[in-house]
């Protein structure tokens, strides 16, 4: 879906307008403090339009940054994850050089901007938004995010962005892929290249193993325009296969505190999951699963990312046999939310596995694709249900109907049935279980909404 990132000063309004458009309807809401939070990113809704909308005012972390490094940052983060972004001002304070050196940014990365003065309701804002116009970046939208004025107006611009947006993902054959013969063309695109992730605890090798991927022989397409050294993502080709991938403190300068290495770079592994398709969660083969493995890997999984776990320095181990099984007793045990995902031993420092990481996590990103017909799997439910009929709790006869696939990236499917509150969880891990052998989907986090007919 298109993606809008709203970026601007704090208290420009970034937050009041993307609860506007978002409602309550919150994408990523956790109660456990500075681990989802720390991103908002929503669906909204603005007339019959519908987009993705992210409040960069969540990726502000508490470093002791100026304000310009760190508005730059998320500029960049902006750029790098949005289709467009909306920059906002505020037209009561007027521009401050922040809000120029952003839209220098913005100007210069090439990115679809869309420009507008906040806070525009009554006169006090007619000197801030004729300033507006000297950024160069256009005629400014006079929105009051408040008081909802320019929504109409807003959504009148947006439209052929998304238009646009909408007839590029036909293009690409995403979200239009009916036959399976159309599933085998699935494949990342220049357009579109495929957002990687590598995370892991300090030390397990993600900086090694990134600089050998996109080493002297591989074709480096970035940095991306706009976006400077201690970058945010990064395109670049592996044996054929456009990809970007994001920033983990492996790709910025390290801290000199260890303690707060290791904060900044669990931080930024949770925000790199919620950017990327595919997560490679690097192990250490000396220390693995441990719990801040554990928590990452997890994370991913409730995020919805495809997963690969890939276990570094292989080259010291030496009963590797022994090792191996021990890694998979380990992984089914801790991570059974994870079952099927592929694990790929590697050593960042040779290059060997290389191969197969990069095979795993094409297959991950083809199975978190993957459409199955609703005819196929209509078929298929009657089978399970003959099999293994649902219970028949105080008697009431839970009758499942209907099954589709609603979404993909990962998987999603929805089941019309009657009194789906007392569909017991066994059986509705019995469904996941068997959508996951049956349809071949390892390692990709399914998701089942068992919905009732009214
Ligand atoms: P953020 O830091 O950019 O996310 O800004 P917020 O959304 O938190 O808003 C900062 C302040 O500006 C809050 O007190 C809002 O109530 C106020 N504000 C936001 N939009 C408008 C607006 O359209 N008009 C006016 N007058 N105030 C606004
Ligand atoms: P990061 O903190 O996760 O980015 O980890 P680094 O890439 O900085 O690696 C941490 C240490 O592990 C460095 O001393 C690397 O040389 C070493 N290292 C990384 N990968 C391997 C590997 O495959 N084998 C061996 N033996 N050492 C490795």
């Amino acid at each position: 879906m298109f993606t809008l990132a709203i970026v601007g000063r704090p208290n420009v309004g970034k937050s009041t307008l993307f609860n506007r458009l978002v409602g309550k309807r919150l994408a990523l809401v956790d109660d456990q403090p500075g681990v989802t939070r720390d991103l908002r990113e929503g669906t909204a809704r603005l007339g019959d339009l519908r987009f993705e909308v992210i409040d960069t005012a969540g990726l502000e972390d508490a470093t002791d940054d100026s304000l310009p490094g760190r508005m730059r940052r998320l500029t960049e983060r902006a750029i790098a994850v949005a289709d467009a972004s909306l920059f906002l001002v505020d037209a009561r304070t007027g521009l401050t050089p922040t809000d120029r050196e952003v839209a220098d940014l913005l100007r210069r990365s090439g990115h679809p901007v869309l420009l507008a003065a906040n806070k525009s309701e009554g006169q006090a804002a007619e000197a801030g938004f004729l300033e507006a116009y000297e950024l160069g970046l256009g005629e400014p939208l006079a929105l009051s995010a408040e008081h909802g004025e320019g929504m109409a107006e807003l959504a009148a611009v947006l439209r052929p962005l998304i238009d646009a947006h909408v007839d590029e993902e036909a293009d690409a054959g995403v979200g239009v892929i009916e036959g399976e013969e159309d599933l085998e063309d699935w494949r990342p695109t220049a357009k579109r290249p495929l957002q990687v992730a590598v995370v892991g605890r300090p030390n397990a090798g993600k900086s090694t193993l990134i600089n050998r991927i996109i080493g002297e022989d591989r074709l480096l397409t970035g940095p991306e325009a706009g976006i400077t050294r201690d970058s945010i993502a990064l395109g670049f080709d592996w044996d054929g296969v456009p990809m970007r991938l994001f920033d983990t403190a492996g790709m910025r300068k390290k801290a000199k505190v260890q303690e707060k290495l290791e904060k900044l770079s669990v931080s930024d592994g949770l925000r790199a999951v919620k950017f990327a398709e595919v997560v490679v969660v690097l192990l250490d083969a000396a220390i693995p699963f441990e719990s801040q493995d554990l928590r990452i890997a997890d994370l991913a999984a409730r995020e919805g990312r495809a997963v690969v776990v890939a276990v570094n320095k292989w080259d010291l181990e030496e009963n590797r046999q022994e090792k191996l099984a021990e890694l998979k007793e380990a992984f089914e045990r801790l991570l059974p939310q994870l079952r099927g995902a592929p694990l790929v031993t590697v050593s960042a420092r040779t290059g060997r596995g290389l191969d197969r990481l990069h095979a795993a996590i094409l297959k991950s990103h083809e199975v978190w694709n993957r459409r199955v017909p609703t005819a196929r799997l209509n078929q298929w439910l009657e089978a399970m249900v003959g099999a293994h009929p649902p219970p028949a709790p105080q008697g009431r006869r839970i009758k499942l109907r209907y099954i589709t696939q609603a979404k993909t990236r990962p998987p999603g499917f929805v089941v019309m049935c009657s009194h789906p509150d007392a569909v017991p969880d066994a059986y509705r891990r019995y469904l996941i279980n068997g959508l996951r052998l049956d349809f071949d989907m390892p390692g990709t986090p399914i998701r089942l909404h068992l919905r009732g007919q009214s």
